[in-house]
């Protein structure tokens, strides 16, 4: 480990070569769909190096080779794939390895349009899906049945942030030839290297820190081993799944300065979450960097930083108090997606997205995305909120 190199140096430099192109430090955006070929035994080697050189704009191109090299050598995989958004990710990594008969083992607390891909898609295609708890750790093994092809996992969990014992659940897995797969979004390869804990593929919505500008829909996974990109990107390939020239260029970009942003993000979230907990208003602020989070000893265990998204349980309040909280902040829109510069809120029902475990938080759930604004202005803005949802006139 001593000599790889730290994680913010390849995200500065891979997936660029400046000398092949002019000295130009940004690699060029290639639009293509036709690539020709000149000669007849040029155009019969086509097939056999479909992954291997440029036959078809769809399965590559120059642009998508540097944003998935600098992302594979992030994550520390063989290599990457890239997709049209973040879902179609997730959706192309898990129809690559299931088939009629097979069985999912799904993590309860996932992102929810991965829950209705399982629920209205695979199922009517034959997967049966099992939805786990996230804290299960070891435990999984009693789910495991001789049909279970993959174990897929989130850390922390959409909307109500558990922590998953990931290298647990990985070897579990892999002694039994299960392959696994995680949504690495909210850490990014900056905070977290799953592949380094054993997970098969690292699955990132690029759309959120790694584009970081709320204009872009991007996925990418990684694979660990030739093996499992092969059969990754022969399925991606088999959907007609790519993304396009200008948002790849714009991912390979954002990668440039994601560990400034998500330094600034954490130390953001970190002091709004904590002016948080000291609110009458808040039950409780879910967010494993915490220190009294349920999740935080894994967290301070397997993850070395955590970005600017968590959740704020707040004690029991009436619609209405919650609506004149939510509609009068400045600085906090309403809106789904995060990862950009600024500020979001989202209200959430957690309990409509899960069945293994209920949920027992009495009072409403939002969701906040930390941004690059001054802390300070942010938390008068939640201040004049909280009085809001007192009943009192804002200051
Ligand atoms: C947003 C998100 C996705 C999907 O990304 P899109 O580009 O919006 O399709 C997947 N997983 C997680 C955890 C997300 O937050």
């Amino acid at each position: 480990m001593a000599t790889r190199q730290r994680t913010q140096t390849t995200l500065t430099h891979a997936g660029r070569d400046p000398w092949s192109n002019h000295g130009i430090l940004n690699p060029p955006v290639y639009h293509a769909s036709t690539i020709a070929s000149r000669t007849l035994a040029d155009w019969e080697q086509r097939e056999a190096q479909r992954f291997e050189s440029y036959t078809y704009g769809r399965t590559g191109t120059p642009t998508s080779d540097a944003f998935e090299t600098a992302m594979a050598e992030a994550e520390g995989g063989f290599r990457a794939v890239s997709m049209s958004s973040g879902l179609a990710a997730v959706t192309t990594a898990l129809s690559a390895f299931l088939k009629a008969g097979d069985h999912l083992l799904m993590v309860d607390t996932v992102y929810g349009p991965t829950r209705r891909f399982c629920d209205a898609m695979l199922k009517p295609f034959g997967v049966e899906t099992t939805y786990y708890d996230p804290t299960i750790g070891e435990s999984i093994a009693d789910l495991i049945r001789p049909e279970t092809k993959v174990i897929y996992l989130e850390a922390p969990g959409s909307l109500t942030f558990e922590m998953q014992d990931v290298p647990a659940v990985a070897r579990l897995a892999r002694d039994r030839g299960i392959v696994t797969m995680i949504d690495n979004t909210w850490a990014t390869p900056l905070f977290f290297r799953p592949i380094e804990h054993g997970v098969d593929l690292s699955i990132q919505a690029a759309t959120k820190y790694v584009c970081g500008h709320s204009d872009v829909n991007l996925g990418v996974v990684v694979a660990r081993d030739r093996e499992t990109f092969l059969r990754l990107k022969t399925t991606a390939t088999y959907l007609g799944n790519c993304a396009g020239p200008d948002d790849l260029y714009l991912g390979a970009r954002g990668l440039r300065t994601l560990a400034v942003r998500l330094a600034q993000h954490q130390k953001n979230a970190m002091t709004v979450a904590q002016w948080l907990q000291t609110r009458p208003e808040v039950d409780r602020v879910l967010f494993p960097a915490l220190p009294d989070d349920p999740g935080h000893a894994i967290w301070q265990r397997d993850f070395s930083g955590a970005s600017g998204l968590f959740s704020v349980l707040l004690r029991p309040a009436e619609r209405e108090a919650l609506s004149a909280m939510v509609d009068g902040l400045a600085l906090f829109p309403i809106g789904a997606s995060w990862g950009g510069y600024e500020s979001l809120l989202m209200p959430a029902n957690p309990a409509r997205y899960r069945s293994a475990t209920p949920w027992t938080g009495a009072g409403p759930l939002v969701r906040l995305h930390i941004g690059l604004e001054d802390p300070a202005d942010l938390i008068a803005d939640l201040a004049a909120g909280f009085d809001r949802l007192n009943g009192r006139a804002a200051a």
